[in-house]
């Protein structure tokens, strides 16, 4: 009986499980993360109405629905132990080894900056659920006319969590004023134009902020610490709470891989070693950005070349292109495109939809799989 070890129990390494889970019994399947709960991470903006939990799942339940074994353990590796791990066939796992037929590693991104202040909120201040408190207590201390509050990057996530910031304030009917601080130019820089264009403008309707090219140095003291990108000028603001977005990279790296998703080092595979999600790059013309999108096909495809290998077939290579790209601004809107990068969708109608991306996600996760269409 072949074993196949998942390091990371993210989009990518349960679409792999599943999906191995699915098409053959007889293997052994083994997880390995380091939380004891899959999270839902493209609902993390809203985490400052609904509680976390709504967006775990424990993988023990996963564990038992799909048949693998878990074991929750951070590991820490480099590529260097990634050719190790390939040559003895095995990896350290707390005071035994594991060994492996075949090993696929998907720990996903970390954001660039971690929030280190107590008014700070970051993406992993998200994840352990504790956005609703912070901005509790921010909403509880503030002692200016109105709440302020700093959003540090205007990438979807950023965005995604401003107007859902702006939603819950304005329900509480707090007196606020939000701003939105980014590096580039313009928002959401990789969505057709028609995209930014429509987010600037609900900014400026609905009174918020905007302070592009300039860069965020620090929180300290209720006071945000910004520099304008043309001229060098560094100045403070008063902010209540800075919420800090300013994109994700690769955790622990990122790992190149063939156009099968096989890790490649000095360019030469390791045959047995495959990674897929946020951390991996495909030589291949397939999507790579990362997105859930990207890192649930990137997971079926691995699990089908190992699949395809073990039974001596050729591999099929990545060719994954994007289908659409949503981002939500709040409960009843949302702007991006379907189908052809030109077809903007916007409105109720695009919010829609993208709630129902999120239900095929359930979906997947209950053993109904919905992504058609593949690859
Ligand atoms: C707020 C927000 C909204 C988003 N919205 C969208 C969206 O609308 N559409 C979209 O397509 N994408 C969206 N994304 C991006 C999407 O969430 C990621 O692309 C996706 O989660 C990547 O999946 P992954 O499996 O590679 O990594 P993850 O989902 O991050 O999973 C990685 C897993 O690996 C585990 N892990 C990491 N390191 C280790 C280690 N050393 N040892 C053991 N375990 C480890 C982690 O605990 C985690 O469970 C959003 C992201 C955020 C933050």
């Amino acid at each position: 009986m072949s074993r196949v070890v998942v390091i990371g129990g993210g989009y990518a390494g349960l679409a792999c499980l599943i999906e191995l889970a699915k098409k053959d019994r007889h293997l052994e399947l083994h997880l390995i993360d380091a939380q004891a709960d899959h999270c839902k991470i493209t609902n993390l903006h809203k985490t400052f109405v609904k509680p976390i939990e709504t967006f775990r799942v424990p993988y023990q339940q996963l564990a038992e629905q799909f048949k693998f074994n878990f074991h929750q353990q951070q590991l820490a590796f480099t590529l260097l132990d990634l050719k190790r791990w390939q040559e003895e066939k095995s990896l350290p796992l707390g005071e035994e080894r594991l060994s492996f037929d075949w090993l696929v590693v998907s720990t996903g991104a970390t954001s660039q900056l971690q929030a280190t202040a107590a008014d700070v909120v970051g993406l992993q201040s998200l994840r352990r659920g504790d956005g609703k408190t912070l901005l509790e207590k921010a909403i509880a201390n503030y002692s200016g006319e109105k709440l302020e509050l700093s959003l540090i990057g205007g990438g979807a996530t950023g965005i995604q969590v401003l107007f859902e910031l702006r939603e819950v304030l304005r329900r509480k009917r707090i007196p606020h004023q939000l701003r939105l601080v980014d590096l580039n130019p313009r928002v959401v820089p990789h969505l057709p134009d028609g995209v930014p264009r429509y987010i600037v403008r609900k900014m400026r309707r609905e009174g918020i902020d905007y302070l592009p090219e300039t860069s965020y140095i620090s929180q300290c003291d209720g006071q945000v610490q910004l520099q304008e990108q043309a001229t060098g000028r560094e100045y403070s603001l008063s902010s209540d709470l800075t919420l800090l977005f300013p994109g994700v990279a690769a955790s622990p790296t990122t790992l190149e891989t063939n156009a099968y998703g096989q890790v490649t080092s000095d360019g030469q595979e390791l045959s047995h070693i495959f990674s897929a999600g946020d951390c991996s790059k495909f030589d291949s013309f397939g999507l790579n950005f990362l997105t859930a999108q990207a890192a649930v096909r990137k997971g079926k495809l691995v699990a089908g070349n190992i699949l395809k290998l073990a039974q001596g077939e050729k591999p099929r290579s990545y060719r994954y292109q994007e289908k659409g790209y949503l981002i939500s601004l709040g409960a009843f809107d949302a702007v991006g495109w379907v189908g052809l990068r030109c077809n903007l969708a916007k409105g109720f109608p695009a919010n829609i939809l993208k709630e129902a991306m999120e239900s095929q996600y359930d979906l997947f996760l209950k053993g109904v799989d919905t992504y058609v269409g593949f690859p």
